[in-house]
């Protein structure tokens, strides 16, 4: 903001000067009188009698016409008149009547005070034009002696100066509310700060030098300092815009400024004033203003009411700024949202599509347990920490965001040791609360000169890249390429398919696959184990589709299938005859987190009429680890229904061996895992003894998943585990199959 010069003749504040203690006399404006009288006597004798003289401390100065015309011309002239002093007979007997109404109507003179002279005492004007047109007073010219010419001047220039202050705030008032919606367009601090001097401007009149001061700007754009700066200069002060409080070298204007910040309130001093806009949410605003002369008491009241209305404007622009804050920022990191770093990514991309430019996520590995494990509050400054550490990495022309709880967005120029160095960042552990704890991060990157694409697509691919990652063992970063996105893609088509397949009931089938005791391979029991074959008679194996299913959901409906139609089975063999073997079902973690889950099951079951003691439950450790409480009371309410559970893959989660003896599981499957790696040389402190160990301790049912070998049988059978399931015995098969292969297995003996 360069000069306000603001047009408006008058100058507030010296029009609410009052008669009160003068402060400067001299430079005072005169006031205008004008004297319209045919008679060149009586302008020479009023010359005379008005010489020297002063009122309320301020010269007169007399301005001359002969004719009404001549009147009109110097009044046109002069916009200031004070005071007329009229004739009123002149070219007509009553010219000075009819100018009067010109004055009053056509000129639209309303402040202007009129007193009328007539030579003769019968030319009195009617009382109705004396009210009519305001006429202050009726002389006949020789009632106008020194004296009483000056005593009816003085009451007239004082009635006009009266009038003209009521009329400068009523104006004030009015431009109060008239521009006071204006205060409430900015939509940050230094708009606000502009249109805030403006109205300041327009408000005291004239040339105004001030400077608004208050928060620094880029507190908004994520940094924390709010730290008062001048944000708007006008007059003599326009080229401190952006100096810093503490860098102002303008003693006085500091002065003024911190006055006003020390006591949060209006400091008027004699040639200038610091108005305290308000604090809201540790931000303030001030304005200093030099005055021309000292503020009266009601110059004061209107710049204070000018003020609330200023504070109002200041308050409402820092809320904005705090939303819009909310809305694109971290307020943990401060840094910018997922959805701020694709509106600058899509801003900035005809410059970072150039070369050069990576886009990439970085992720914590484990954030969540650490979170827990370290308390929120730690995990919060871990955040804090590894902020830190990015943004010095990729340097200030770079962008770095909090994309997700626990992954940072990078756009960035990499040097010349490529985008892995960033990684590096996590090589030294970090410090929290005097702690120091590794953390290890993996990466997903995208080439912007390479991949086309808006911020949204660029992002979505660096994630697929950091997925890949993540399921890459010893490389922790990728960059996105072609093939990945094809192989999404069949990822996305294999979904709608299971989907269709599981609507229409087509494609997918139980298979069973016998359980067997280690002392005489009869048949306790069976496993059910999906298979999906698609119309075009492709196979896709469940380690393949269950884990998609799992990732969206659909897992919970193929589950309800898988209990209903496992039901359905055994009572088709009961039908049949068959033994009245149990049958395990696999239960993934998705279910087990449907609140309805056991009501839902319990309902099949209790329909189909099965006897609940048949099914058993296969649940992975790391699902009981989840949420041991809730997992708790589920596997309780199970139980009390009749059903078994066993803990599924046991020994490959991260669970501890403890919280097997704090859930009611009836059994425990070694993962096949360890069952492979069993050998005579091995046999003695492998996991696999150790789990049966353990179960045996605390008196659970074991069962060795995945047995190959006669050697593994009979290891485990020394160990002591008491039922194998494996391709020794058989594989899984349709439920015809096992129907046969139980007939045979009966009559073998
Ligand atoms: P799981 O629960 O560990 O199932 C046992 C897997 O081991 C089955 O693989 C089975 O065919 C395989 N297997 C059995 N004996 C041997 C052996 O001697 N050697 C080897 N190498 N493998 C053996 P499958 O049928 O491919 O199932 C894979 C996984 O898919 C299952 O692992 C289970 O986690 C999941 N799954 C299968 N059916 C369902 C289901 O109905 N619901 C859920 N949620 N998951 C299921
Ligand atoms: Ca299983
Ligand atoms: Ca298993």
């Amino acid at each position: 903001m360069k000069t306000l010069a603001v047009t408006r003749p008058e100058e507030f504040i010296e029009f609410l000067e009052d008669d009160g203690p003068v402060h400067v006399v001299s430079a005072e404006r005169p006031w205008k009188v004008l004297i319209v009288d045919d008679d060149p006597e009586v302008h020479q004798a009023t010359l005379f009698a008005l010489r020297g003289v002063t009122i309320s401390n301020r010269k007169l100065e007399l301005l001359n016409a002969y004719s009404s015309e001549q009147a009109r011309a110097v009044l046109e002239a002069h916009p200031d008149v004070a005071v007329i002093l009229l004739d009123v007979v002149m070219e007509s007997h009553d010219a000075g009547l009819t100018l009067v109404r010109v004055i009053r109507e056509e000129l639209g003179r309303r402040d202007t005070r009129i007193i009328l002279r007539t030579g003769q005492p019968g030319y009195a004007p009617e009382l109705s034009v004396i009210r009519d047109y305001d006429i202050n007073d009726y002389r006949t010219k020789s009632e106008l002696t020194h004296t009483r010419l000056i005593t009816t001047l003085t009451a007239a220039i004082r009635s006009y100066d009266q009038i003209c202050a009521l009329d400068e705030n009523r104006r004030g008032l009015e431009l109060l509310i008239e521009t006071g919606n204006q205060l409430f367009v900015p939509r940050d601090v230094r708009a606000f700060a502009e249109v805030a001097l403006k109205h300041l401007a327009g408000f005291l009149g004239g040339a105004l030098n001030a400077v608004f001061c208050g928060p620094s700007e880029d507190a908004g754009e994520g940094r924390d300092h709010d730290e008062l700066r001048i944000l708007a200069g006008c007059g003599v002060y326009c080229h401190l815009e952006g100096v810093s409080l503490v860098d102002l070298d303008n003693e006085t204007l500091r002065d003024s400024l911190r006055s006003g910040l020390a006591g949060q309130r209006h400091v008027f001093g004699p040639g200038a004033a610091c108005l305290h806009l308000g604090r809201i949410h540790g931000k303030e605003a001030l304005i200093h203003v030099d005055l021309p002369r000292p503020a009266t008491d009601l110059a004061r009241r209107m710049i204070e009411v000018l003020c609330v209305n200023l504070g109002v404007g200041f308050e409402n622009v820092v809320l904005f700024e705090r939303l819009r804050f909310f809305a694109y920022y971290d307020p943990l990191t401060r840094l910018p949202n997922r959805k701020r770093f694709l509106d600058r990514v899509d801003e900035e991309m005809p410059a970072l599509a150039s070369g050069g430019w990576i886009l990439g996520i970085i992720d914590i590995v484990r954030f969540s347990e650490l979170n827990d494990a370290l308390g929120h509050r730690s995990g919060d400054l871990l955040l804090v920490e590894v902020t830190q550490r990015l943004q010095l990495a990729v340097g200030a022309n770079a962008l770095v965001a909090r994309v997700a709880g626990d992954a940072f967005g990078l756009c960035w120029r990499p040097e010349e040791e490529g985008v892995s160095a960033i990684l590096d960042v996590f090589n030294a552990p970090f410090s929290v609360r005097g702690h120091a704890i590794p953390i290890r991060a993996r990466a997903g990157f995208v080439d912007l000169a390479a991949v086309p694409g808006g911020a949204v697509e660029l992002l979505k691919r660096a994630n697929l890249a950091l997925s890949h990652a993540k399921q890459a063992g010893n490389q922790h970063w990728r960059f996105f390429s072609g093939e990945m996105e094809s192989s999404t893609q069949n990822r996305v088509r294999l979904l709608t398919e299971l989907r269709s397949a599981l609507h229409q009931g087509k494609g997918l089938e139980l298979h069973y696959q016998p359980q067997v005791a280690s002392v005489d391979q009869a048949l306790v029991g069976c496993e059910a184990l999906i298979r999906w074959v698609k119309a075009s008679g492709e196979a896709i194996s469940p380690d393949v589709f269950i884990p998609l299913a799992e990732y969206t959901g659909m897992i919970v409906d193929i589950g309800d299938w898988v209990i209903g139609e496992a039901c359905r089975q055994i009572v088709r063999w009961d039908a049949k005859g068959l033994p009245g073997f149990r049958v395990g079902i696999n239960i993934s973690a998705a279910q087990f987190r449907e609140p309805d889950f056991v009501a839902k099951t319990a309902g099949v079951i209790r329909e189909s009429g099965v006897d609940p003691s048949r099914l058993e439950l296969e649940i992975t450790e790391s699902v009981a680890m989840e949420d041991p409480l809730s997992v708790a009371r589920q596997l309780h309410e199970l139980k009390a229904l009749g059903l078994r559970v066993a803990v599924d893959d046991f020994g490959c989660g991260f669970s501890s061996l403890g919280s097997l003896n704090r859930l009611p599981f009836d059994r425990v499957k070694i993962d096949r895992a360890f069952v492979r790696e069993l050998t005579p040389e091995t046999q003695g402190d492998c996991i696999a003894t150790m789990i049966i160990k353990l179960a045996k301790g605390l008196g659970l049912e074991v069962i060795a998943e995945g047995v190959e070998t006669d050697q593994q049988a009979q290891l485990l059978r020394e160990m002591g585990c008491a039922e194998m399931q494996g391709f020794l015995y058989a594989r899984p098969m349709q439920a015809e199959a096992l129907e046969h292969w139980v007939m045979c297995s009966t009559q073998m003996p």
